[in-house]
Protein backbone atom coordinates (compact mmCIF):
# COMPACT_ATOMS: atom_id res chain seq x y z
CA UNK A 1 0.00 0.00 0.00
CA UNK A 2 1.21 3.28 -1.05
CA UNK A 3 0.03 5.44 2.24
CA UNK A 4 2.69 8.75 1.00
CA UNK A 5 0.15 8.49 -1.89
CA UNK A 6 -2.96 8.23 0.77
CA UNK A 7 -1.53 10.76 3.32
CA UNK A 8 -1.09 13.42 0.55
CA UNK A 9 -4.46 12.69 -0.99
CA UNK A 10 -5.95 13.15 2.79
CA UNK A 11 -3.77 16.47 2.95
CA UNK A 12 -5.75 17.73 -0.30
CA UNK A 13 -8.71 16.99 0.64
CA UNK A 14 -8.61 17.95 4.35
CA UNK A 15 -8.70 21.75 3.15
CA UNK A 16 -12.48 22.32 4.00
CA UNK A 17 -12.12 21.38 7.34
CA UNK A 18 -8.99 22.58 8.60
CA UNK A 19 -9.21 25.16 10.67
CA UNK A 20 -12.90 24.58 11.98
CA UNK A 21 -13.62 23.54 15.24
CA UNK A 22 -12.52 25.38 18.51
CA UNK A 23 -9.12 24.87 20.48
CA UNK A 24 -9.60 24.16 23.71
CA UNK A 25 -9.75 27.25 25.59
CA UNK A 26 -9.99 26.08 29.20
CA UNK A 27 -6.35 26.80 29.61
CA UNK A 28 -4.32 29.67 28.12
CA UNK A 29 -1.62 27.55 26.62
CA UNK A 30 -4.13 25.23 24.26
CA UNK A 31 -6.09 28.58 23.53
CA UNK A 32 -2.91 30.05 21.96
CA UNK A 33 -2.63 26.88 19.21
CA UNK A 34 -3.09 28.26 15.74
CA UNK A 35 -6.17 26.23 14.56
CA UNK A 36 -5.50 25.77 11.08
CA UNK A 37 -2.39 23.25 12.53
CA UNK A 38 -2.61 19.77 10.40
CA UNK A 39 0.00 17.05 10.68
CA UNK A 40 -0.75 12.90 10.25
CA UNK A 41 1.82 10.60 10.57
CA UNK A 42 1.41 6.48 9.52
CA UNK A 43 3.79 4.09 10.98
CA UNK A 44 3.81 0.34 9.84
CA UNK A 45 5.09 -2.67 12.12
CA UNK A 46 7.40 -3.48 9.29
CA UNK A 47 9.36 -0.06 10.12
CA UNK A 48 8.32 2.33 7.21
CA UNK A 49 6.94 5.98 8.36
CA UNK A 50 5.03 8.28 6.47
CA UNK A 51 4.51 11.72 7.07
CA UNK A 52 2.39 14.96 5.90
CA UNK A 53 2.02 18.38 6.79
CA UNK A 54 2.69 19.32 10.59
CA UNK A 55 3.43 15.63 11.81
CA UNK A 56 6.61 16.40 13.11
CA UNK A 57 5.51 18.91 15.39
CA UNK A 58 5.18 18.21 19.23
CA UNK A 59 1.57 19.15 21.01
CA UNK A 60 -0.22 18.89 23.91
CA UNK A 61 -1.18 14.93 24.46
CA UNK A 62 -3.38 15.58 27.06
CA UNK A 63 -6.08 12.54 26.82
CA UNK A 64 -3.55 10.61 25.01
CA UNK A 65 -1.53 9.87 27.69
CA UNK A 66 -4.31 8.03 29.46
CA UNK A 67 -3.77 5.41 27.30
CA UNK A 68 0.03 4.68 28.02
CA UNK A 69 -0.96 5.11 32.13
CA UNK A 70 -3.51 2.32 31.63
CA UNK A 71 -1.49 0.31 30.05
CA UNK A 72 1.14 0.83 32.38
CA UNK A 73 -1.23 -0.13 35.64
CA UNK A 74 -2.15 -3.36 33.59
CA UNK A 75 1.04 -4.61 33.20
CA UNK A 76 1.06 -4.06 37.04
CA UNK A 77 -2.27 -5.56 38.14
CA UNK A 78 -3.76 -7.37 35.58
CA UNK A 79 -7.25 -8.05 35.60
CA UNK A 80 -7.60 -6.91 39.16
CA UNK A 81 -7.50 -3.46 37.54
CA UNK A 82 -10.95 -4.27 36.54
CA UNK A 83 -12.11 -4.44 40.26
CA UNK A 84 -11.24 -0.46 40.76
CA UNK A 85 -12.52 0.77 36.95
CA UNK A 86 -14.88 -0.47 34.82
CA UNK A 87 -15.07 -1.09 30.95
CA UNK A 88 -18.08 0.43 29.66
CA UNK A 89 -18.30 3.59 27.38
CA UNK A 90 -19.71 6.30 30.07
CA UNK A 91 -22.61 8.19 28.09
CA UNK A 92 -21.00 11.27 29.55
CA UNK A 93 -18.89 13.57 29.50
CA UNK A 94 -15.11 12.65 29.89
CA UNK A 95 -14.96 14.70 33.35
CA UNK A 96 -18.38 13.85 34.97
CA UNK A 97 -18.99 13.03 38.15
CA UNK A 98 -22.64 12.02 37.77
CA UNK A 99 -22.09 8.08 37.75
CA UNK A 100 -19.53 7.95 40.27
CA UNK A 101 -21.94 8.49 43.28
CA UNK A 102 -24.34 5.78 42.14
CA UNK A 103 -21.09 3.23 41.10
CA UNK A 104 -20.20 3.66 44.36
CA UNK A 105 -17.24 5.96 43.15
CA UNK A 106 -15.69 2.98 40.50
CA UNK A 107 -15.29 4.99 37.12
CA UNK A 108 -17.05 3.38 33.95
CA UNK A 109 -13.74 3.33 32.25
CA UNK A 110 -10.28 4.04 32.34
CA UNK A 111 -10.57 6.94 29.79
CA UNK A 112 -12.54 9.37 31.45
CA UNK A 113 -10.94 11.36 33.93
CA UNK A 114 -12.33 10.10 37.02
CA UNK A 115 -10.97 6.56 35.56
CA UNK A 116 -7.72 8.27 34.56
CA UNK A 117 -7.26 9.29 38.02
CA UNK A 118 -7.78 5.79 39.38
CA UNK A 119 -5.06 4.20 36.88
CA UNK A 120 -2.49 7.22 38.16
CA UNK A 121 -3.97 6.39 42.11
CA UNK A 122 -2.21 2.73 40.73
CA UNK A 123 0.82 3.96 39.51
CA UNK A 124 1.30 6.62 42.82
CA UNK A 125 1.16 3.26 44.93
CA UNK A 126 4.37 1.64 42.76
CA UNK A 127 5.94 4.72 41.94
CA UNK A 128 7.69 7.83 43.31
CA UNK A 129 6.34 9.92 41.05
CA UNK A 130 3.78 8.45 38.64
CA UNK A 131 3.85 11.29 36.01
CA UNK A 132 7.99 10.62 35.67
CA UNK A 133 7.15 6.83 35.48
CA UNK A 134 4.80 7.54 32.11
CA UNK A 135 6.94 10.02 30.95
CA UNK A 136 10.15 7.16 31.15
CA UNK A 137 7.51 4.54 30.01
CA UNK A 138 6.67 6.50 26.78
CA UNK A 139 10.73 7.67 26.48
CA UNK A 140 11.55 3.82 26.42
CA UNK A 141 8.69 2.93 23.97
CA UNK A 142 10.01 5.47 20.97
CA UNK A 143 13.66 5.18 22.34
CA UNK A 144 13.75 8.86 22.73
CA UNK A 145 14.86 10.89 25.76
CA UNK A 146 14.26 14.32 25.33
CA UNK A 147 10.44 13.50 25.70
CA UNK A 148 8.77 15.98 28.21
CA UNK A 149 5.91 17.53 29.67
CA UNK A 150 5.43 21.13 29.23
CA UNK A 151 5.76 22.74 32.77
CA UNK A 152 3.41 25.78 31.86
CA UNK A 153 0.85 23.60 30.52
CA UNK A 154 1.63 21.59 33.74
CA UNK A 155 0.54 24.16 35.85
CA UNK A 156 -1.95 25.73 34.24
CA UNK A 157 -3.69 22.26 34.29
CA UNK A 158 -3.13 22.34 38.21
CA UNK A 159 -5.03 25.81 38.73
CA UNK A 160 -7.62 24.77 36.70
CA UNK A 161 -7.79 21.28 38.07
CA UNK A 162 -11.00 21.68 40.56
CA UNK A 163 -13.15 19.26 38.89
CA UNK A 164 -10.48 16.93 38.59
CA UNK A 165 -9.50 17.45 42.47
CA UNK A 166 -13.39 16.90 42.95
CA UNK A 167 -13.63 13.76 41.26
CA UNK A 168 -10.52 12.52 42.99
CA UNK A 169 -11.80 13.50 46.57
CA UNK A 170 -15.62 12.16 45.13
CA UNK A 171 -13.87 8.43 44.97
CA UNK A 172 -11.63 8.74 47.97
CA UNK A 173 -14.67 8.78 49.83
CA UNK A 174 -15.94 5.82 48.11
CA UNK A 175 -12.67 4.47 49.04
CA UNK A 176 -11.61 4.01 45.66
CA UNK A 177 -8.34 5.98 46.09
CA UNK A 178 -5.54 4.98 48.17
CA UNK A 179 -2.80 8.04 47.69
CA UNK A 180 -3.50 11.47 48.85
CA UNK A 181 -5.92 12.75 45.99
CA UNK A 182 -3.81 16.49 45.78
CA UNK A 183 -0.27 14.22 44.59
CA UNK A 184 -2.63 11.57 42.29
CA UNK A 185 -4.71 15.59 40.58
CA UNK A 186 -0.41 16.45 40.17
CA UNK A 187 0.70 13.60 38.73
CA UNK A 188 -2.67 13.54 36.31
CA UNK A 189 -2.31 16.67 35.30
CA UNK A 190 1.27 16.83 34.62
CA UNK A 191 0.97 13.63 32.57
CA UNK A 192 -1.78 15.41 30.31
CA UNK A 193 0.94 17.97 29.97
CA UNK A 194 3.31 15.78 27.44
CA UNK A 195 4.16 16.99 24.44
CA UNK A 196 4.64 14.50 21.71
CA UNK A 197 4.18 14.95 17.76
CA UNK A 198 2.35 12.70 15.18
CA UNK A 199 5.47 10.30 14.56
CA UNK A 200 6.49 9.95 18.08
CA UNK A 201 2.52 9.26 19.40
CA UNK A 202 2.19 6.54 16.14
CA UNK A 203 5.56 4.78 16.87
CA UNK A 204 4.88 4.88 20.84
CA UNK A 205 1.04 3.06 20.15
CA UNK A 206 2.74 0.58 17.16
CA UNK A 207 2.95 -2.16 19.90
CA UNK A 208 -0.71 -2.36 20.53
CA UNK A 209 -0.92 -2.91 16.37
CA UNK A 210 1.94 -5.52 16.93
CA UNK A 211 0.01 -7.91 18.87
CA UNK A 212 1.79 -6.31 22.12
CA UNK A 213 5.29 -6.65 20.99
CA UNK A 214 7.55 -3.27 20.13
CA UNK A 215 8.70 -3.36 16.54
CA UNK A 216 11.49 -1.36 17.41
CA UNK A 217 13.02 -2.94 20.52
CA UNK A 218 11.45 -6.31 20.22
CA UNK A 219 9.87 -5.76 24.21
CA UNK A 220 6.53 -7.58 24.69
CA UNK A 221 4.71 -4.99 26.82
CA UNK A 222 1.35 -6.39 27.00
CA UNK A 223 0.81 -10.12 26.29
CA UNK A 224 -2.25 -11.32 23.60
CA UNK A 225 -4.70 -11.30 25.60
CA UNK A 226 -4.43 -7.64 27.27
CA UNK A 227 -3.36 -6.36 24.13
CA UNK A 228 -6.54 -7.52 22.62
CA UNK A 229 -8.53 -5.69 26.25
CA UNK A 230 -7.10 -2.34 25.85
CA UNK A 231 -7.43 -2.34 21.97
CA UNK A 232 -10.78 -2.78 22.60
CA UNK A 233 -11.01 -0.33 24.92
CA UNK A 234 -10.06 1.93 22.63
CA UNK A 235 -12.74 1.29 20.13
CA UNK A 236 -15.59 1.79 22.82
CA UNK A 237 -14.08 4.30 25.26
CA UNK A 238 -11.44 6.11 23.16
CA UNK A 239 -13.21 9.34 21.56
CA UNK A 240 -15.16 10.20 24.20
CA UNK A 241 -18.78 10.58 24.50
CA UNK A 242 -18.80 10.27 20.52
CA UNK A 243 -16.92 6.74 20.32
CA UNK A 244 -20.31 4.79 18.43
CA UNK A 245 -19.83 8.13 15.80
CA UNK A 246 -16.28 7.61 15.30
CA UNK A 247 -16.88 3.68 15.31
CA UNK A 248 -19.36 4.16 12.39
CA UNK A 249 -17.41 6.74 10.68
CA UNK A 250 -13.79 5.34 11.09
CA UNK A 251 -13.61 2.14 12.07
CA UNK A 252 -10.51 1.86 13.69
CA UNK A 253 -9.75 1.78 17.65
CA UNK A 254 -8.31 4.78 18.51
CA UNK A 255 -7.28 7.73 21.61
CA UNK A 256 -8.09 11.27 21.24
CA UNK A 257 -7.47 14.29 23.65
CA UNK A 258 -7.87 17.86 23.72
CA UNK A 259 -4.67 19.19 22.52
CA UNK A 260 -6.22 17.76 19.32
CA UNK A 261 -4.61 14.92 18.79
CA UNK A 262 -5.81 11.20 17.92
CA UNK A 263 -3.81 8.18 17.68
CA UNK A 264 -5.40 5.11 15.90
CA UNK A 265 -4.60 1.26 15.57
CA UNK A 266 -5.01 -0.97 12.33
CA UNK A 267 -4.34 -4.24 14.02
CA UNK A 268 -1.10 -6.29 12.49
CA UNK A 269 -0.21 -3.64 10.23
CA UNK A 270 0.26 -0.13 11.39
CA UNK A 271 -0.39 2.98 14.14
CA UNK A 272 -1.24 6.16 12.52
CA UNK A 273 -1.56 9.94 14.43
CA UNK A 274 -3.41 12.71 13.07
CA UNK A 275 -3.33 16.26 15.14
CA UNK A 276 -5.30 19.47 14.03
CA UNK A 277 -6.25 21.27 17.34
CA UNK A 278 -9.77 22.39 16.50
CA UNK A 279 -12.54 20.09 17.98
CA UNK A 280 -16.06 19.01 17.69
CA UNK A 281 -18.42 19.63 20.30
CA UNK A 282 -17.23 16.13 21.85
CA UNK A 283 -13.99 17.10 22.34
CA UNK A 284 -12.59 15.14 19.62
CA UNK A 285 -10.36 16.96 16.46
CA UNK A 286 -13.03 17.74 13.67
CA UNK A 287 -10.53 17.19 11.18
CA UNK A 288 -8.49 14.41 12.96
CA UNK A 289 -11.88 12.63 12.61
CA UNK A 290 -12.71 13.99 8.90
CA UNK A 291 -9.20 12.88 7.84
CA UNK A 292 -9.31 9.01 9.96
CA UNK A 293 -12.39 8.74 8.29
CA UNK A 294 -10.80 9.44 4.76
CA UNK A 295 -7.93 7.38 5.52
CA UNK A 296 -9.60 4.24 6.14
CA UNK A 297 -12.41 4.81 3.10
CA UNK A 298 -9.48 5.78 0.64
CA UNK A 299 -7.33 2.60 1.60
CA UNK A 300 -10.67 0.61 2.26
CA UNK A 301 -8.18 -0.94 5.21
CA UNK A 302 -10.19 -0.87 8.74
CA UNK A 303 -11.36 -3.44 11.31
CA UNK A 304 -14.28 -4.10 9.66
N1 LIG B 1 -6.30 17.61 30.90
C1 LIG B 1 -7.70 17.79 30.75
C2 LIG B 1 -8.49 17.38 31.95
O1 LIG B 1 -8.15 16.45 32.60
C3 LIG B 1 -8.31 17.14 29.56
C4 LIG B 1 -7.73 15.98 29.01
C5 LIG B 1 -8.38 15.52 27.73
O2 LIG B 1 -9.56 15.11 27.75
O3 LIG B 1 -7.70 15.51 26.71
O4 LIG B 1 -9.49 17.99 32.22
Amino acid sequence: MDYQTVLDDIYRDIAPWRGSGTVARYIPELARVPVDKFGMAVVTVDGRCFTVGDAGERFSIQSISKLFACVMAFRLLGDALWQRVGREPSGTAFNSLVQLETEQGKPRNPFINAGALVVTDVLAQRFVRADTAVLAFIRRLIDQADLNYDSRVAQSEMAHANRNRAIAHFMASFGNMQMPPEQVVEAYCRQCAITMSCVELAQAALFLANGGVAPLTGERILDVSANKRLSALMLTCGTYDAAGDFVFRVGLPAKSGVGGGIVALLPGELALCVWSPGLDANGNSLAGVQALELFTTYTGRSLF
